[in-house]
């Protein structure tokens, strides 16, 4: 086992990866910008090393400081937390060819799966349902048009690099159709610097589900069940949850399984995770794959016991996963609320600044993955995010009504936050029944976006 693991990240994630290794007896080495300079998450690592300035690709996006950082800490392993250079094949390679393990797949894979167009070919041959849409990449416009007709409008054009929502147009009628495929190319090139897209039929209203994987280097690939996504913003998660409400038990099953098969003809070890949207008739489809750990990681693990993390650095190591899938129960409900910097009644406008006065909500079945505390000063650089509340109950009911006594415990005073909108969220009866899609915040704004 490793001794010694530096972490390349920050905020949360930074100190999810530190905890885990102070119980498995690992050392931990955290990096920080400037901007990040007297956090308080880095006084519980061993050590702490600054790797530049402010600007993330200045910092934590270089990698021979990153790795720089390791050698003179002395630490065997990366871990590379969800963002910056977690699903960067070509850090992954380099951490490798200094002899430091990357706590994730081998490059290969990661490369291949993270080209959606690939992965979307690797389901396929994986017996794993994809949504209708074009055989490969988009050619000319000739082609696109072809494709749409074939599979009939809306039509949503995806880069092939794409990620955060970039690169994705929607094109309702053939009108639009040239148009969007520019778009999406345009924005595509700009953002991944590979403007290749494919096209895909636009399920209306759908869900989105997630399947939880864990891979080892020895063939044994199992998943720790799913999680709804559905209540979003822009194609941004604000609330997930596990198991996903009124969901047909077969189709859960078929869905887990086919994420399975996908994980292992990849040839892929580590945590990862297979994104599926579903529809209205609960058919379900691939879309993604996020060859990394993410930041609702937590939900899965409270309700099957299993912590991620360490599972993550033990399979980095090369040890076996210690349990069968037989083994791995889905138990309770558990629902997590994104606590971002932002603005709800500024349209989520990032409102960094000094927290002047923070209290943590506890109790039964309560867990708050934050890094923040009185005093504390969230930077203008990074993601906004800088809470994560979990909440671990029997029933959703009672991991709602769990969640919203949490929430009303939760203190950050002199910024604006996220938690009011939760509130209300966890309020609203499309919510309550389980009933969610990707658009139901969308379609609920006028109440959500209310004040109290
Ligand atoms: P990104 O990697 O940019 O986040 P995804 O492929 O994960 O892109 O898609 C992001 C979101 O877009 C999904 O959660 C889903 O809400 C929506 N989406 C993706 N594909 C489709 C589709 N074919 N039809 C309708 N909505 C889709």
């Amino acid at each position: 086992m490793y001794r010694r693991i530096l972490i390349a990240n920050r905020g949360e994630i930074a100190l999810r990866v530190i905890r885990a290794c102070r119980e498995m007896g690992i050392e931990s080495v955290a990096i920080f910008s400037e901007a990040d300079r007297g956090s308080a998450y880095l006084d519980f690592a061993d050590e702490a090393i600054c790797v530049g300035t402010a600007k993330s690709a200045d910092s934590y996006l270089k990698f021979d400081r990153v790795i720089s950082a390791a050698e003179v800490s002395g630490a065997e392993a990366i871990h590379p937390g969800y963002g910056f250079l977690a699903e960067n094949a070509k850090f992954n390679e380099v951490c490798r060819s200094c002899e430091i393990d990357f706590i994730g797949p081998m490059p290969g894979p990661m490369e291949r799966l993270g080209n959606k167009d690939l992965a979307r070919q690797l389901a396929m041959s994986a017996n794993v349902p994809v949504v209708p849409g074009s055989d490969g990449i988009i050619s000319d416009d000739g082609e696109a048009k072809r494709v749409a007709e074939g599979i009939g409008y809306p039509v949503l054009i995806k880069a092939v690099a794409g990620g955060g929502g970039k690169g994705m147009r929607i094109a309702e009628t053939a009108e639009d159709l040239s148009t969007a495929l520019n778009q999406a190319r345009t924005e595509a090139a700009a953002a991944f610097g590979n403007g290749d897209v494919y096209i895909e039929k636009f399920v209306s209203q759908p869900r989105h589900v997630e399947v939880q994987i864990l891979a080892d280097t020895h063939g044994n690939v199992v998943h720790l069940w799913e999680r709804d996504c559905s209540t979003q913003r822009r194609h941004q998660k604000l609330i997930e949850e596990s198991p996903a409400p009124n969901l047909p038990s077969a189709t859960r099953t078929a869905m887990c399984e086919a994420a399975v098969r996908l994980i292992q003809n990849a040839e892929y070890s580590n945590a990862a995770t297979v994104e599926f949207i579903v529809d209205s008739d609960n058919n379900f489809y691939f879309i993604e794959v996020n060859a990394r750990i993410q930041v609702e990681h937590p939900v899965s693990e409270m309700v099957t016991g299993i912590d991620l993390i360490k599972s993550q650095i033990l399979v980095a190591a090369g040890e076996k996963i210690p349990y069968r899938q037989s083994d791995i129960h889905c138990r309770g409900v558990a629902m997590e609320c994104r606590i971002n910097a932002e603005d709800p009644a500024a349209d989520f406008r990032p409102n960094p600044g000094k927290i002047t006065h923070m209290i943590a909500p506890g109790g039964l079945g309560v867990r708050f993955d934050s890094h923040v505390y009185t005093g504390y000063t969230v930077p203008p650089h990074y993601d906004s995010m800088i809470g994560k509340l979990i909440v671990h109950q029997p029933t959703r009911l009672q991991a709602i009504e769990c969640m919203s006594r949490a929430l009303d415990e939760l203190c950050i005073e002199g910024i604006a936050t996220t938690i009011p909108f939760h509130r209300r969220i966890l309020r609203e009866p499309a919510f309550v029944d389980g009933s969610m899609d990707t658009k139901f915040v969308e379609r609920n704004w006028e109440h959500l976006s209310s004040r109290d």
